[in-house]
Formats: C-alpha cells, structure tokens, sequence
C-alpha cells in the first residue's frame, strides 16, 4: 500500500542529515500510527542505523542532549522541536519482566521494529517508503491492538505492555486481537513486577479513553491486580461505576466515580497519585452520600463545607453517579442555580465572607480570647439563615449584646 505520512520540515531535515552522513533514518512508532489515523502526533521518534556518538557528531551543528546514551537515545534540537534519535536496537534478556539487563545495537531497522510492543507501533517511515514488516498497516485499518510475536513472551519480557495495549484499546478505540487478549488474562500477575508510578500513567490514561469503559470491563480481573478492592464490587457494579465514569470528563471525578464506598485513600496512595487528586477524591468520595438541600441556607452550608469548586464537582459527580428520580435530578439542578446567584451576589457563606473579623470585634470591646470566635460562628450561622443582615452595623450590633 502507498502511504504518505506528512511530517514537518523538522523531521525530513532531521532524516536527511543522517542519511547525508551515510545512516539509514526513519520516523517510527506512535508518531506513524498516530499519522496514519489522521491525528497530528506530538512527537516524533527517530530511529537510525547511527551510533550514539555518529548521531551526535551527524548534528554538531545543532543543540543535542544526550537523553539516555545507554540505550542509544540523542535528543536533537530543530527549530525548538525535539526529537528522539535512537539507534536500531535489540533489547537484551529480561530477568525481571521489566527492563531488558542491556540492550545491543544493531544495523538491521527489522530487528528494531521486532523489539517493539505491538504491531501498530512497529511501522518505520522515510521518504523512501514504509516499512511494516508485520502488518501494522493492516491492524490499524481494521482497529486491532496485537502483539508482535508471540504475546506470551513479549508480555513476559515486559509485564507493563498489558496496561499498554489496554490503554491503547481504550484510547483509540481499537479490540485486541484474540491471542493477545488470552495473553493479558492469563498474565496479568506479570504486572506485580511493575512500578506503582508506571501502572497509574497507563491506567489514568486509559480511564480518559473513548472505550475505557469497554476495556476496563472486559479487564476487570486485570484492574483487581493493582486494585483488589474493587472485586468486592461484582462484574455488574463495576460496569455500572464505568458507565458513571464515562460520562464526566475530568480524572478526578471519573476517579471519585469508580472509587466511592471503597477507601479511595489508600487505593491512590498506592498507585502514587498526586497530593491534589487525593485530597479531592477523598472529599467528594466521603461527600457523595450527603443529601444537597435546595433551598439557600443548606447550599451556604455545603459550600462553607467543601468550597465552591468542590462542590460544583460534587454536583456533577453526584449527577453522573446515581439513578436519581426526576425530582432529585431537578433539586441537584436547583442547588446549581443557587450556587450561581450565591456567587453572582457575593452572599455570605463563611466566616471570609462574613462582613466583620475578629479583629473588629476586638475594637469594638470584646475581650481576645474564644468568645470572638464564638461570637463569629453564631453570626454566621444567624446571616445564613437570613436572620442578620449581612452588614457591620448590624454585626456590630448584635456582637455588642453578647459581651
Ligand atoms: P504515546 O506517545 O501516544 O503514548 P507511543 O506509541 O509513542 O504512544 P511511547 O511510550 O512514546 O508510545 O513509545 C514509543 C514507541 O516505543 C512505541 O510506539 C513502541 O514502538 C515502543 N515502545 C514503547 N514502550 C514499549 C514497550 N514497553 N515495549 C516495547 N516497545 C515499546
Ligand atoms: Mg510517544
């Protein structure tokens, strides 16, 4: 088949400079899969019949980094675009189903192809042509992730390229193939070699994909491997949190979606999210169940809770989450609107917001000391539910008759 891959002007200079130097050099991997589906990759990955230190010398005039000279990587500078020019290799021996003890270099562009995970990942162009030695073009037209090689053995060289083929299932909307598939189940527990950091990237990945919802059903038990707790949840339940989960955009709630009633806490802990994610996740977790008022005074209350953000998730969270009926659908709808007109007209909702401080008390004659803290929360309480005016008179006022 005839495929022309449009690269930018960065990346032929960057292939005609090596060849110039008499190597051979192509773009290869994700940025030819990427370009065949019709997106725009990031990046571009090179690879050359160069050696580190010829790849270097190939681009003396240009600013070069040298990213991982062991395993043959030169980060090259065009322009401002980076790109990763990595020498053909073999991957060594895996004696941790993690990474290879050492890699070789080769001459032969086939054997680096053959090194690759899977065959959409396995495509290598230049100007020349395209190199697809084991029917990456055809897998990518007919939506297939499927292992180069015997999936057994690639899965146990690296127990990671399980999540990776879920992720990219997931991501591109591909099925995978039918061996592969076996494969994955068969050896999930490869994936208790892998770092929690590498297992969150393809997985937070994945939950963001078109078809996570398929894929992470299909892989269920695959999921329990790096989160256990959700097999107390049962094939339909889980189903039931993906289908939640597609239909809100962002981690955090999708995450808050699939998690809630379990100890969302501990699960992300381990899989070494950010400081961030887990504090919100937990909130809205712990929050879920509470019951949302529409009427002014409770919404006040929830935001002086959780804050306006947070709330707003828990909104949309809860929308997402439950099969409310009509009525409690329409009540979330409500809370939306008075959360908007709280904003709207700078209503009082927390201590921040309240129109005197401690320290205007103080100056109006109350001793320091816990009573204008008291004083405080009680005033506030009153202006939320509409029985202070939201004023410093008559803040003053009242604070006055409690001294
Ligand atoms: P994306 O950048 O969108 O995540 P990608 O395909 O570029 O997708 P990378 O992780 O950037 O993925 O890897 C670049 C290429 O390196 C892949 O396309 C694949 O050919 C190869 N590769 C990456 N990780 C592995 C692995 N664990 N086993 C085998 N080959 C791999
Ligand atoms: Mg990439």
């Amino acid at each position: 088949m005839d495929i022309e891959i449009k690269m930018p002007e960065e990346a032929k200079k960057a292939l005609n400079i090596l060849k110039a130097c008499g190597h051979e050099a192509y773009v290869v991997g994700g940025c030819v899969r990427d370009a065949i589906l019709g997106s725009v990759p990031s990046d571009w990955d090179i690879t050359t019949s160069a050696l580190p230190d010829e790849i270097s010398s190939c681009f003396k005039n240009y600013r070069t980094i040298n990213t991982g000279l062991k395993h043959g990587t030169v980060t090259v500078v065009i322009n401002k675009m980076h790109f990763e020019v990595t020498t053909y290799r073999i991957d060594g021996k895996y004696s941790d189903n993690r990474r290879p003890d050492e890699v070789t270099f080769t001459d032969k562009v086939a054997m680096d192809l053959k090194r690759r995970d899977f065959t959409i990942n396995s495509l290598a162009y230049n100007k020349d042509g395209i190199v697809d030695l084991f029917g990456g073009i055809e897998d990518i037209k007919n939506k297939i992730v499927k292992c180069v090689g015997v999936p057994d053995e690639r899965f146990q060289e690296d127990g990671l390229r399980i999540l990776r083929a879920m992720r990219f299932a997931a991501v591109l909307g591909f099925a995978v193939e039918e061996k592969t598939r076996e494969s994955i189940h068969k050896n999930k527990n490869l994936l208790r070699n892998i770092s929690y950091e590498r297992i969150n990237s393809e997985f937070s990945k994945t939950m963001m994909g078109i078809n996570c919802r398929e894929i992470l059903s299909e892989y269920k038990d695959v999921v329990e491997v790096f989160i256990p707790e959700i097999s107390g949840l049962g094939d339909e339940l889980w189903t039931e949190r993906l289908n939640s989960a597609a239909l809100v955009d962002n981690t955090i709630l999708k995450l808050s979606l699939l998690f809630y009633g379990m100890d969302a806490e501990l699960i992300l802990r381990r899989l070494k999210s950010d400081n961030d994610t887990i504090k919100k996740v937990k909130l809205l977790t712990l929050n879920m169940d509470g019951e949302i008022i529409p009427e002014i005074p409770a919404v006040k209350r929830w935001i002086n809770k959780l804050g306006l953000e947070n709330l707003r998730m828990l909104i949309r969270m809860k929308n997402a989450g439950l099969k409310y009926s009509e009525t409690e659908i329409k009540g979330l709808r409500k809370a939306e609107a008075i959360i908007d007109t709280i904003v709207k007209e700078n209503q009082c909702y927390s201590l921040s917001t309240l129109a005197v401080k401690g320290t205007d008390l103080v100056a109006a004659g109350i001793p320091k000391g816990p009573k204008v803290g008291e004083i405080l929360n009680e005033m506030l309480e009153k202006v939320i539910d509409d029985e202070l005016e939201n004023k410093k008179e008559a803040l003053l006022g009242y604070a006055n008759n409690k001294k």
